[in-house]
């Protein structure tokens, strides 16, 4: 029979190493309380809403938006502390921007390096792109292995390095001079992922002048704007401008323009709800660790890692999600993360039904 009829014309033309991939899996959360994914977990006050709805009916849909969202860069390059002499483009999300940069680096053989466990994008977007992968095991406190990420340098010359900045899913901020050794050692570029800035304080965006290899990364999704799909890339216009030749036109949607602006008109609004998951993190911290049996780790994001002890990852996520409660879990059962499980901080109101539910699960 012909592939024509079997249906095997695919199999026969698409890329091995993609066939072999799975698809990106987000679960469906129902009407589960859902924190699993670092949203935020607010929406906007009613009068703001009204303002941005009345606003909105004026958007001219029928035609392509500003193709390099000029107002809306000038406004985000201001609210994120860019450095006047820096340049920026905008991704549809910043896992858009680390396609791009993937996309403008990938040569045979090039490399892309970062220590593990860390964003899985990174590793799946070098797959996409066709470049080599290189994770480097983070030290037994998820702290970046000096030793171990020199000698990889020194084998494997990265085209790029990525590092984020508190990383995800472990929480930690790693030592900026070991970042800055990182960039000094460096014979390409490295990215520094800010996408938890939000929460941390700490930034290498004032570092960007000094070094010639080193962009900085943010998005807007941890802000309360998780669906806007909006991230940021700063850094020299001999990086940026390069990227902004791979980046395809009109990336960012004419609603997408418009509401961010207009959220970042009001970002004391989106500045308190920050200010509020930081208390309610450390809320949660101290309740978690009055429960029996949790390991919990070190956090300068919107979520906390944590395990316990003689007891199943799997048994805790699944007698959660009973309970109307969804988190994440990891599938790897042998290295760092094993028997690992990552909760957001949600609202106050959903982190008591959270750490309720635990209690009773582990008691
Ligand atoms: N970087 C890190 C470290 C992340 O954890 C995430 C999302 N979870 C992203 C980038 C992607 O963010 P977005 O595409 O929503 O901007």
């Amino acid at each position: 029979m012909s592939d024509r009829v079997t249906g095997n014309i695919a199999r026969q033309w698409i890329r091995d190493d993609i066939r072999e991939l799975s698809a990106y899996h987000v679960p469906e959360p129902g009407k589960m309380i859902k924190l699993d994914a670092m949203e935020n977990p607010y929406l906007w006050p009613d009068e703001m809403k009204l303002e941005w709805l009345s606003l909105l009916s004026d958007i001219p849909v029928n035609r392509y938006p500003d193709p390099s969202a000029a107002k809306l860069t000038a406004r985000l390059e201001h609210v994120m502390n860019v450095p006047h002499d820096m340049s920026s483009i905008l991704g549809n999300g910043s896992d858009e921007l680390i396609q791009i940069i993937c996309m403008a680096l990938s040569k045979p053989d090039s490399v892309v390096m970062a220590p593990e466990p860390t964003f899985v994008m990174y590793q799946m977007i070098a797959r996409f792109t066709n470049m080599k992968y290189q994770g480097i095991p983070l030290d037994s406190h998820f702290q970046l292995d000096m030793t171990a990420m020199a000698e990889a340098i020194e084998t494997h010359q990265p085209a790029v390095i990525f590092l984020a900045y508190p990383n995800n899913p472990t929480g930690n901020l790693f030592s900026p001079q070991d970042i800055k050794k990182i960039i000094e050692m460096a014979p390409g570029l490295v990215v520094v992922d800010e996408a938890y800035h939000a929460f941390a304080g700490h930034s290498f965006m004032p570092m960007l002048a000094e070094y010639d290899n080193l962009v900085v990364m943010r998005t807007v999704s941890k802000m309360g704007l998780a669906g806007l799909r909006l991230g940021i890339l700063s850094g020299r216009s001999e990086w940026i401008s390069e990227f902004d030749k791979v980046r395809l036109p009109y990336n960012i949607n004419v609603l997408t323009q418009f509401s961010a602006e207009f959220a970042l008109e009001h970002d004391d609004v989106l500045q308190r709800q920050t200010d509020q998951i930081c208390a309610d993190r450390e809320i949660l911290k101290a309740a978690m660790a009055e429960l029996k049996g949790i390991i919990q780790y070190p956090s300068a994001a919107n979520f906390i890692l944590f395990k316990v002890d003689n007891m199943n990852s799997e048994t805790i996520f699944t007698a959660l999600k009973d309970s109307g409660v969804l988190i994440k879990r990891f599938a790897d059962t042998s290295g760092p993360l094993a028997n690992c499980l990552r909760v957001t901080i949600g609202s106050p109101e959903e982190n008591i039904v959270f750490i309720k539910n635990l209690g009773k699960i582990l008691s």
